[in-house]
């Protein structure tokens, strides 16, 4: 049930001092239950000197040792679990993206909270038990797919679980069931929209509201959702270590996504020194887990960049906002001493109108330095053109590339449909220098 109209929960508007002891207290909590069941906290503890009681005020968290991915690994599978085999009611594990895929482990409470984290997420942006809500993300071992789906159920929302693939059934499902909220990842909403292209039916469409989430997406990709779909697009991020989907989400503001305080301590570092840095820096995104039950993480390096912002949002939630998440630090692409994210260039693509849905980025390197191509598809009715023109666009996208991002790169042009589209998380970048 919701709390009223507007929130789902009345943490979300917790007066910011009375969510600060909540958080503190549940901090507190959290190392202690670490510390007590979970014998690799307590000998990392001990390693650095510290019981729970050190703790007095929250900057002491500083003095416990950071949780890194390949901790997940030398505790696989079961390691970092606090609590008996017989508690645990399911295991998810991430998606493998870089490395062995992390086990994560839920008790019957865990599942509860974390079911109405994301319905408090899908709930601010609008999704009501009136909503027919169409969740198009693998429902397997991946955390968005259940983690959705049981969220929109729990708000009484119509839940199609219509998982990834088979594109044209799932564009028909829309326009039969008169869907009004989606979620997918960013990448296979592209191609859901190629499709809806395909077929010629964006004015049978009754879509509202779309949630799109687990991968680095950009403004410009979102305008694009936007206007294909007549719908507002929201960013979802969230990982399997810290739940799945819900730890973070955009309000209808769209300026930064809330990161609920109330079940996250969330830090940013530099990446290379492990210092916090101060206050509107980029940095990397560290999170302590307060409520999980199951498997509580302290101090976890998640690899994601992002900025931090602490005032107040005109949405009347409390909590503070991550910036939209660059990337992963081991995704930056360091080529010719430039630093950019594959973010980044999506951005400067998407902006470009004869640009269509999908690119990808390959490195090689020849005599010792580094190359980078950008292979773009093009719209259909630009390729048909003339050669001349073709040349002139791939020359252009090269100079505004080079201008937004002082990146020389080289600028393939393909025709639509030659490169992957992806059904998950899209693969962008072909990195070919080691072969
Ligand atoms: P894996 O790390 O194997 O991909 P997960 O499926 O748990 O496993 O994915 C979590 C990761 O996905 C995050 O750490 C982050 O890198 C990325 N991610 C999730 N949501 C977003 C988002 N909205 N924007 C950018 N990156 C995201
Ligand atoms: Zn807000």
């Amino acid at each position: 049930m919701p709390w009223n109209n507007e929130y789902w929960e009345k943490e979300e508007v917790l007066p910011k001092k009375e969510l600060e002891e909540l958080q503190f207290k549940r901090l507190k909590n959290a190392i202690k239950r670490a510390y007590d069941n979970v014998e690799f906290y307590r000998r990392r503890l001990k390693e650095a000197n510290i019981t729970p009681d050190d703790l007095k005020k929250p900057e002491d968290i500083a003095k416990i040792p950071f949780t890194q991915k390949e901790h997940f690994a030398q505790n696989y599978p079961f390691g970092l679990f606090a609590v008996p085999k017989e508690k645990i009611v399911r295991i998810h594990t991430s998606s493998g993206t870089s490395g062995k895929p992390k086990v994560v482990g839920y008790t019957a409470q865990d599942i509860d909270t974390w079911v109405n984290m994301v319905a408090r997420c899908l709930y601010m942006v609008g999704v009501r038990d009136s909503d027919v809500f169409q969740n198009m993300a693998n429902y397997s071992f991946f955390t968005g797919g259940l983690g959705f789906h049981y969220a929109a159920e729990r708000i009484g929302a119509m839940t199609i679980p219509s998982g990834v693939g088979n594109t044209e059934r799932q564009v028909q499902c829309m326009v039969d069931f008169g869907t009004t909220a989606i979620h997918s990842t960013p990448s296979y909403a592209m191609h859901v929209k190629e499709v809806v292209e395909e077929m010629g039916v964006a004015d049978k469409l009754k879509l509202r509201i779309g949630c799109f989430g687990a991968e680095p997406w950009s403004e410009n990709t979102r305008r694009r959702l936007e206007d294909a779909f007549n719908i507002k697009a929201y960013d979802s991020y969230g990982l399997s270590e810290m739940n799945g989907p819900g730890v973070a989400f955009e309000c209808k503001e769209q300026q930064g996504l809330h990161i609920w305080a109330d079940h996250y301590f969330t830090e940013l570092i530099d990446p290379k020194t492990g210092e916090q840095v101060g206050e509107g820096e980029k940095g990397e995104l560290v999170l302590t887990a307060l409520t999980k039950e199951a498997m509580p993480i302290l101090r976890y390096r998640t690899g994601d960049i992002t900025i931090l912002e602490t005032d107040k949002c005109a949405c009347g939630r409390t909590h503070p906002r991550l910036m939209r998440i660059l990337g992963r630090s081991d995704d930056m692409l360091i080529v010719r001493g430039i630093n950019v994210f594959p973010s980044q260039i999506e951005n400067v693509l998407m902006q470009i109108p004869e640009v269509g849905d999908n690119f990808q980025i390959v490195l090689t390197r020849e005599g010792g330095l580094d190359e980078i191509t950008v292979k773009v598809e093009v719209r259909d009715e630009i390729f048909t053109g003339e050669l001349w023109d073709l040349k002139e666009l791939q020359q252009r996208i090269q100079r505004i590339l080079q201008k937004e991002l002082l990146l020389r790169t080289n600028v393939e042009l393909v025709e639509k449909g030659r490169i992957e589209r992806s059904m998950g998380k899209a693969k962008r970048v072909l990195d070919l220098r080691s072969i």
